[in-house]
């Protein structure tokens, strides 16, 4: 998959593969993965990749934990499926409901909801928050305002949720209740002499601006991923989520932390919310919560909506949402095991302590001609291509250099998330310092390379 003979101009690499997962057909000549090892995965011809991204920004303890191996086979030997429809439930999945609940403690939860995935997270939330209105007898406060650049998944109403382009036309997409405001990238849209205070001020006002147009009796909630991640590895700039919940509360519009990359340590805190300062109303958890070795994925519901769900002059009945593998014992029980393992291993603290030598490592090749921003905190990471070290001067598309450089780290040995020009990376929370150490030096080369490409 890395035959660069064939290349034309900087393309020719399946790494310029579009956003699509799902289809499966030999002739796409996908690279297959058969095997994974702590923080490796190794391809059908044998091959060693670093995973640098941990499979989707999600295989947090690495490939092969036989811990969580074993909390799924023990699941599966006693209960492999039951439903949790009608109040019927199983055990793992209270368990899993009151782990989650007491380790979230930037705002207080009071219920969990489980879902597939991220994208159904985020399709309950909009659920949720419907319902929740309509309870209280304002059943126009309908719309959601989600920001520029933002990836809350792909399903109809995650995608629509989301701010990338490449989601929305051809579906007909946002639907017409989805809003989006600015995307807080302080490097790529401050204006000249502006501080980052500065520029969250402004952001505010601009979110602010738009409830008002809108009507703050037609806008129900604001969503955002603590750190944005498939957008780019974007960080919230100075004083950002303080200045945003200040309006958003202000014009009683609830908060929605989307969590599914961020949670459980990515950070260097449990929550993304924790370090942010954070206090969700609703938050959706995905991804790390079983360390991906099972699908499965979360909503935490605080006492300020579940209290209107599930209060006696509520009269409009049952939530009615759920999924036959809403709860699903195995995805539980495997989770419930990497939370331990979390908890044991002290994760948190384990991904702080490695996170400098990962981010300065990386950093330090900040000053390379074709890179205008690497961007990144404790173990997530994204890196801009750029002429001139500039925002406003992307390379021409057509040269491909973010796939360039994915290829380089492909031949050396090493998987990497390309979009366009950005390159994102998120290892598992288990990197050992050696593994990071080789990272960098992947990074290295092949940004040389790729530096010698750009100047031909
Ligand atoms: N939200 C965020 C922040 C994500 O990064 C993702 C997936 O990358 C999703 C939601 C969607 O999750 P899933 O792919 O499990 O549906």
């Amino acid at each position: 998959t890395t035959d660069l003979k064939e290349a034309k101009g900087f393309k020719g690499h399946d790494m310029l593969a579009p956003f699509t997962a799902g289809w499966q057909s030999s002739d796409l000549h996908p690279l297959v993965i058969e095997k994974s090892e702590g923080s490796y995965v190794y391809d059908s011809n044998g091959r060693k990749y670093l995973d640098s991204l941990a499979g989707l920004w999600c295989t947090a303890l690495g490939g092969s934990e036989p811990r969580l191996v074993a909390a799924a086979t023990a699941q599966l030997n006693t209960l492999p499926f039951y439903h949790s429809f009608w109040n019927r439930t199983t055990k793992p999945s209270l368990d899993l409901a009151k782990e989650l609940l007491e380790s979230f403690t930037a705002n207080k939860m009071a219920k969990a909801f489980f879902t597939n995935s991220g994208s159904e997270a985020n399709d309950t939330q909009v659920k949720l928050v419907w319902y929740y209105n309509n309870a209280l007898g304002r059943p126009d406060k309908k719309k959601f305002i989600a920001r520029s650049k933002s990836y809350h998944g792909s399903t109809l109403i995650s995608a629509s949720l989301s701010g990338l382009p490449a989601l929305h036309h051809k579906f007909d997409l946002p639907a017409p209740f989805v809003l989006h405001t600015d995307c807080p990238h302080y490097w790529r849209y401050h204006l000249e002499g502006e501080t980052e205070e500065e520029f969250s001020t402004r952001l505010a006002n601009n979110l602010e601006e738009l409830i008002l147009k809108e009507g703050p009796e037609t806008v129900a909630a604001f969503i955002a991923e603590p750190v944005m991640g498939a957008g780019g590895v974007i960080l919230p700039p100075a004083t950002y989520f303080e200045k945003i919940q200040a309006v958003v509360k202000k014009y009683d519009i609830l908060f929605i932390a989307d969590e599914v990359i961020c949670a459980f340590g990515r950070l260097g805190s449990m929550y993304g919310c924790d370090k942010y300062n954070i206090k969700p109303d609703l938050v959706s958890l995905a991804k790390a919560l079983s360390s991906a070795y099972a699908p499965i994925g979360a909503v935490l519901v605080s006492p300020k909506v579940s209290d209107v769900i599930y209060s006696q002059s509520n009269k409009l009945g049952t939530f009615s949402h759920g999924f036959t593998y809403s709860g699903h014992p195995v995805s539980c029980a495997v989770a419930i095991e990497a939370l331990k393992i979390y908890k044991e291993r002290n994760i948190v603290e384990k991904v702080r302590n490695i996170a400098p030598r990962f981010q300065d490592g990386i950093k330090a090749f900040s000053d390379s001609p074709i890179i205008g921003e690497i961007r990144g905190t404790g173990l997530i990471l994204g890196t801009e291509f750029a002429d001139n070290k500039s925002p406003n001067d992307p390379f021409p598309s057509e040269w491909g250099v973010g796939a360039y450089f994915g290829a380089q780290c492909e031949k050396h040995g090493m998987l990497v998330r390309v979009a366009g020009d950005n390159i994102m990376m998120s290892p598992p929370f288990i990197i050992t310092p050696e593994e990071v150490d080789e990272l960098i030096t992947i990074y290295g080369k092949a940004l040389k390379e790729t530096e010698e490409r750009v100047k031909e």
